[in-house]
């Protein structure tokens, strides 16, 4: 494993490991079911063993996370993912056989999953476990080897992620680097079988380009303003209840936290005051809640207070939910009087701001998020089957949640990603499987089968009689189309 001395050394080093890791996929090109179990099995482990260090370096690298939350989310969720693939890896790695078409009959088809060499995984800081470990299950699961780059804000976990990873496997299967912004153009310049991106649009693109470049295929993991649709019918505690827990989950660094709240006028009132009660309720004094999250850098928190000066300068009104430090512990913070001008609309917020804005109906709330770029979750919370069908069918969105947050992230089986701007692809789940296996066609022809028919001299009996079931006669004046085209005018046009 590498240790980041100077940029240079950690791209060397970088190139020389993948070169290591795609030897060995060359003498070891498809690990059996019990060896890609045993690899998964370790793993699982070697997460409860880490668990309490995992969660100090990610609190330590934030200054202060919950670490009831960094256990929840980045321990537990990657350990069930292992749990889930283990249960289904014997059916994803089976070959699907296929149906031949009419004219083969007798002969064989199917796909087989085949490992697709050396995966590249680049993770954001706000889950950096999830986003590291995460893509390394499925990439495992999928027979792969795994280089991973983290963070630069996620130093003290990229080290205990490095060490954990190292008892349980060599460099030649898994390899953890950190380094900063021009490790990570150096990572994703690399020619990799696959890449898996998470983290903004912008730096997606860049991935993207860079990929483009060894024709290496990119799954992204983006984000985006992702709306929580309230509906005339909808139990305002519910609502508020889950919106604060949303926003309060990591202090809002969560790619699938509400952005935003669509509220149908007559409610906004009611909104903001069980919303600012909730989130009370469940953290009456966020600076000395030690469950608390802070922003993850004076950078992250100095932006969340620019953003409130310039909605405010703008005519917002600023309801806080509580006191924080001055410094990087700021509670939910609910915007009302919200315009598109504002800051707080047109960047993804990703912190613990809420702007409400009136949404009258449903086609408004469709019509207003469908104008913008596809966001990473959509929320709807009410009773009316109708509004959540139309939702659900019509608005284009990662995934979706009904009457909750983010629930549809925890479900194993299902797949997790984002659709336009909000990232291409998924590695979660059977989806997750087969976005890191090449799907190979695999057809066989038996020996008594007449395939040499198929074969020149053209034009035998038997070819023709085919052309004719399949294709029927030519329309009439084919004759003389193929005249023309036979003979070209001089002038190389055909007039
Ligand atoms: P970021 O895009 O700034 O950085 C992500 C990773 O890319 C980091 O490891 C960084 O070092 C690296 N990087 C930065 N510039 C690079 C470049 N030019 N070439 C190669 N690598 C580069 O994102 P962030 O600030 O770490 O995370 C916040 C963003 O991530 C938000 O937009 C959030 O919604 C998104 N996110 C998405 C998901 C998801 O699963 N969809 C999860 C978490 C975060």
């Amino acid at each position: 494993m590498t240790t980041d001395h100077s940029a240079d050394a950690a791209i060397d080093t970088l190139q020389r490991t993948l070169a290591l890791q795609r030897k060995a996929c060359l003498a070891a090109p498809y690990p059996a079911l019990a060896e890609r179990r045993r690899d998964l099995k370790a793993l699982r482990l070697a997460l409860q063993r880490w668990q309490d260090p995992l969660a100090h370096a990610m609190s330590a690298d934030f200054g202060r996370r919950s670490e009831s939350e960094c256990k929840m989310l980045d321990v537990l969720g990657p350990a069930l993912q292992i749990d889930h693939a283990i249960a289904h890896l014997r059916q994803w790695m089976r070959s699907a056989r296929r149906g031949v078409d009419w004219m083969f009959l007798g002969n064989s088809a199917r796909v087989v999953y085949q490992p697709k060499g050396v995966v590249g995984v680049i993770a954001a800081w706000n889950f950096p476990v999830v986003e590291s470990v995460g893509p390394l299950v499925a990439a495992l699961a999928a027979g792969n080897r795994v280089m991973i780059k983290m963070s630069e804000f996620s130093p003290r976990c990229t080290e205990v992620l490095r060490r954990m990873l190292a008892e349980v496997f060599p460099e030649e299967q898994v390899a953890v680097f950190g380094g900063g912004v021009e490790v990570g153009r150096a990572f994703a310049a690399l020619p990799f079988d696959h890449i898996v991106f998470t983290g903004s649009p912008a730096v997606g693109r860049e991935i993207m380009r860079a990929a483009s470049a060894n024709l290496t295929p990119v799954t992204l993991e983006l984000g985006g303003k992702s709306p929580a649709i309230v509906g005339r019918s909808a139990s305002m505690s519910t609502v508020a209840r889950s919106i604060a827990h949303g926003k309060l989950f990591n202090s809002g660094q969560a790619c699938v936290a509400p952005d935003y709240a669509l509220v149908p006028p007559e409610r906004i009132d009611e909104f903001v005051a069980a919303t600012l009660r909730e989130f009370q309720r469940m953290v009456p004094d966020p600076v000395k809640d030690p469950q608390y999250t802070s922003m993850a850098s004076e950078r992250h928190a100095d932006r969340v207070r620019e953003l409130l000066a310039d909605a405010v300068a703008k005519g917002a009104t600023v309801t806080s939910c509580g006191a924080g430090d001055g410094a990087r512990i700021i509670a939910l913070q609910i915007v009302t009087n919200v315009s598109p001008r504002m800051r707080i609309m047109q960047e993804e917020l990703f912190n613990p701001i809420l702007p409400v804005l009136a949404c009258d109906s449903i086609d408004d709330a469709v019509a207003l998020v469908t104008a913008g770029p596809r966001p990473l979750a959509l929320y709807y919370y009410g009773s009316d089957a109708d509004e959540a069908r139309r939702l659900a069918r019509d608005v284009h969105a990662g995934g979706m949640t009904i009457n909750d947050w983010a629930w549809h992230v925890f479900q194993c089986d299902l797949p997790f990603g984002g659709s336009g701007n909000s990232g291409m692809g998924s590695w979660r789940g059977p989806e997750g499987f087969r976005a890191l296996s090449h799907a190979k066609s695999v057809f066989t022809v038996r020996r008594w089968f007449p395939i040499h028919l198929f074969r020149p001299p053209y034009g035998s009996r038997i070819q023709q009689l085919i052309m004719k079931i399949f294709l029927g006669h030519g329309p009439a004046g084919d004759a003389d189309a193929s005249a023309t085209l036979a003979e070209p005018s001089p002038g190389g046009s055909s007039r």
